[in-house]
């Protein structure tokens, strides 16, 4: 029996590790890795595990060749925020944020891409290309970077943030723009992919992405001392990372080193929500939006890819989805800043959107424990934040000045 091999998701069928295409040779689906658990847990044990969180403590568990070159910044390892002041807001007893702004590149893409980028190099690429709406951009260049690889990103024109365009630019990635949205860079890149075989592919896609976004379930569990949380809220865009991140779940449980697993709960925009629409039909698939909208771009995406992985984990864990308002996310984003301290890019804060909406709406109870994943930094996407500021009056450079413009009485002396 083989540690670990790739299965269809759809039809089920079997295809070695090392196959270097992306979809299943029989029915076009997606591969996802799966593992011998019983040769797994032979060789996985949480007491051997040492030093700090991030995504490498689990490197028996990453499908990667023993002594394969590693590209990593160590990431992973963010911190689980208490969010207090939120929690006694919202009326609830545990609320802690999984602050993944905290990344190297300021988001859970590092998580991926560490395993990705290793994945290219074992394979022995020296071209990586991926479609994006910013975040897995900046974290590609930045692991191609340091791997020495050629990178190529498409994204959709006119519509990435400013932190993020810079960030891929910087790290000398080709940054092309497609006149079109997302999705549909996102099928040009999968159809050069396959007919160039020599470029390596690192959407979501990629499986090998995937297994690296699971270690923040892996951390979510060592930082809750193993006592899982009752409910795990997600941003979800193209789904791969809620579909992630319930695969370490689960594959902990199997392993018996968690007896419990979190109610998966996803939360999209308005506008661009075909999941969490299946989701309150009732329906096993989704409906594609043509023209998704919002200001949360890493979330506009209309087809997403993983979507019957995310219904899966979504039904399986007995959660459910949502979709929340542009309003309702800036609102989140500066409730998060201003009671909290943690800046979010508008995506980031949809999950706390959600959970304020989910408890409002009663199907939150106000005795879960719950943690909100923040996926991005805020200062990837700061126009956001900027058309809503308005600045202090200036002063003149006196003591009077600034009393007045402060509003603060001068005290008299004499
Ligand atoms: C990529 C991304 C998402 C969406 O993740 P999916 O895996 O596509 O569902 C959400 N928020 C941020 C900040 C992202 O970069
Ligand atoms: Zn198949």
């Amino acid at each position: 029996m083989e540690l670990n091999y790739l299965e269809c998701i759809a039809c089920g069928s079997r295809e070695d590790i090392q196959t270097n295409s992306y979809q299943c040779s029989k029915c076009g689906d997606l591969l996802e890795v799966k593992y011998d658990i019983e040769s797994l847990k032979e060789i996985v044990d949480p007491k051997r595990w040492t030093g700090s969180l991030r995504v490498w403590r689990y490197k028996e568990m990453m499908p990667l060749k023993d002594g394969s070159k590693i590209i990593t910044m160590n990431e992973g390892g963010t911190n689980l925020v208490d969010c207090d002041n939120l929690q006694s807001m919202f009326k609830i007893s545990s609320l802690r944020v999984k602050n993944e702004g905290e990344n190297p590149t300021g988001s859970f893409k590092d998580r991926g891409m560490t395993v990705g980028v290793s994945r290219a190099v074992e394979q022995g690429a020296k071209v990586v290309i991926c479609a994006s709406t910013g975040n897995t951009a900046s974290s590609a260049a930045a692991y191609a970077a340091r791997a020495g690889m050629r990178c190529v990103v498409i994204v959709p024109s006119r519509a990435i943030a400013l932190g993020k365009l810079a960030q891929a630019t910087i790290h000398g990635a080709e940054v092309v723009q497609v006149k079109g949205n997302f999705d549909q860079s996102l099928k040009m890149v999968l159809d050069f992919a396959n007919r160039h075989k020599e470029i390596y592919l690192l959407n979501s896609l990629n499986p090998f992405r995937l297994e690296g976004q699971r270690s923040l379930a892996f951390e979510v569990c060592e930082q809750s001392n193993f006592e899982v949380p009752d409910r795990i809220i997600v941003p979800v865009g193209n789904a791969g990372n809620i579909s992630a991140i319930w695969k370490g779940f689960s594959e902990f449980k199997e392993l018996g080193i968690i007896n419990e697993l979190p109610k998966m709960t996803g939360i999209q925009a308005e506008n661009a929500s075909p999941i969490a629409d299946a989701v309150k039909r009732g329906d096993d698939k989704i409906l594609n939006v043509e023209r998704p909208e919002t200001v949360a771009s890493a979330i506009r995406i209309g087809a997403p890819a993983s979507w019957r992985k995310a219904l899966r984990a979504i039904r399986m864990s007995g959660g459910t989805a949502e979709k929340v308002s542009d309003n309702e996310i800036l609102e989140a984003q500066r409730l998060l800043a201003r009671k909290e301290g943690i800046f979010t890019e508008p995506a980031g804060a949809s999950s706390v959107a959600g959970l304020k909406k989910l408890l409002e709406q009663g199907v939150v109870d106000s005795d879960e424990r719950v943690v909100c994943v923040c996926t991005g930094h805020g200062l990837k996407d700061p126009d956001i934040v900027m058309q809503f500021v308005k600045l202090e009056a200036e002063m003149e450079p006196e003591m009077e000045s600034m009393e007045r413009a402060l509003g603060i009485a001068s005290v008299v002396t004499r």
